[in-house]
Protein backbone atom coordinates (compact mmCIF):
# COMPACT_ATOMS: atom_id res chain seq x y z
CA UNK A 1 0.00 0.00 0.00
CA UNK A 2 1.41 3.65 -0.84
CA UNK A 3 2.84 4.98 2.03
CA UNK A 4 0.71 8.29 1.68
CA UNK A 5 -2.67 8.68 0.72
CA UNK A 6 -5.06 12.10 -0.18
CA UNK A 7 -6.70 13.93 2.94
CA UNK A 8 -9.93 16.77 2.03
CA UNK A 9 -10.30 19.12 4.16
CA UNK A 10 -13.84 19.32 3.72
CA UNK A 11 -14.70 23.01 5.16
CA UNK A 12 -11.96 24.11 2.47
CA UNK A 13 -13.72 21.96 -0.83
CA UNK A 14 -16.43 23.81 -2.85
CA UNK A 15 -17.09 20.27 -4.44
CA UNK A 16 -16.08 21.25 -8.32
CA UNK A 17 -15.52 17.88 -8.76
CA UNK A 18 -12.07 18.35 -10.43
CA UNK A 19 -9.90 16.12 -8.28
CA UNK A 20 -13.07 13.44 -8.97
CA UNK A 21 -12.22 13.81 -12.90
CA UNK A 22 -8.48 13.76 -12.12
CA UNK A 23 -8.05 10.36 -9.97
CA UNK A 24 -6.30 8.00 -12.06
CA UNK A 25 -7.65 5.22 -9.66
CA UNK A 26 -11.46 6.67 -9.16
CA UNK A 27 -10.46 7.28 -5.40
CA UNK A 28 -11.97 10.49 -4.75
CA UNK A 29 -15.75 11.26 -5.39
CA UNK A 30 -17.71 14.50 -4.40
CA UNK A 31 -19.90 13.07 -1.96
CA UNK A 32 -23.72 13.83 -2.26
CA UNK A 33 -22.56 17.43 -3.87
CA UNK A 34 -21.28 18.25 -0.67
CA UNK A 35 -17.41 18.22 -0.37
CA UNK A 36 -15.26 15.25 -1.89
CA UNK A 37 -14.08 12.35 0.52
CA UNK A 38 -11.26 9.81 -0.70
CA UNK A 39 -11.81 6.23 -0.73
CA UNK A 40 -8.32 5.16 1.23
CA UNK A 41 -8.22 1.84 0.32
CA UNK A 42 -8.30 3.03 -3.63
CA UNK A 43 -5.88 5.86 -3.34
CA UNK A 44 -2.22 5.68 -4.34
CA UNK A 45 -1.21 9.22 -2.59
CA UNK A 46 -0.03 10.09 -6.58
CA UNK A 47 -1.19 13.85 -5.73
CA UNK A 48 -2.53 14.70 -8.89
CA UNK A 49 -5.83 15.33 -6.74
CA UNK A 50 -4.25 17.90 -4.48
CA UNK A 51 -2.62 19.23 -7.61
CA UNK A 52 -5.47 20.36 -9.54
CA UNK A 53 -7.67 21.25 -6.32
CA UNK A 54 -8.68 25.17 -6.74
CA UNK A 55 -9.36 25.46 -3.04
CA UNK A 56 -6.18 23.80 -2.15
CA UNK A 57 -8.76 21.83 0.03
CA UNK A 58 -6.44 18.03 -0.45
CA UNK A 59 -3.19 17.55 1.19
CA UNK A 60 -1.09 14.05 0.94
CA UNK A 61 -0.50 12.80 4.43
CA UNK A 62 1.38 9.98 5.89
CA UNK A 63 -0.84 6.65 6.03
CA UNK A 64 -0.47 5.20 9.65
CA UNK A 65 0.90 2.35 10.00
CA UNK A 66 -2.06 -0.59 9.80
CA UNK A 67 -1.59 -3.22 12.16
S1 LIG B 1 -3.73 11.09 -4.49
FE1 LIG B 1 -4.00 10.25 -6.56
S2 LIG B 1 -5.00 8.25 -6.22
FE2 LIG B 1 -5.25 9.43 -4.34
S3 LIG B 1 -7.26 10.42 -4.54
FE3 LIG B 1 -5.69 11.87 -5.30
S4 LIG B 1 -5.59 11.55 -7.52
FE4 LIG B 1 -6.63 9.77 -6.59
S1 LIG C 1 -10.89 19.62 -6.45
FE1 LIG C 1 -10.82 20.44 -4.34
S2 LIG C 1 -12.60 21.81 -4.19
FE2 LIG C 1 -12.91 20.53 -6.01
S3 LIG C 1 -14.16 18.77 -5.26
FE3 LIG C 1 -11.99 18.18 -5.13
S4 LIG C 1 -11.34 18.69 -3.01
FE4 LIG C 1 -13.25 19.79 -3.44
Amino acid sequence: MAKKSAFVSEGGCVACGACENECPRDAVAVWRGCFAKINREKCIGCGLCARVCPANAISLVKREVEA
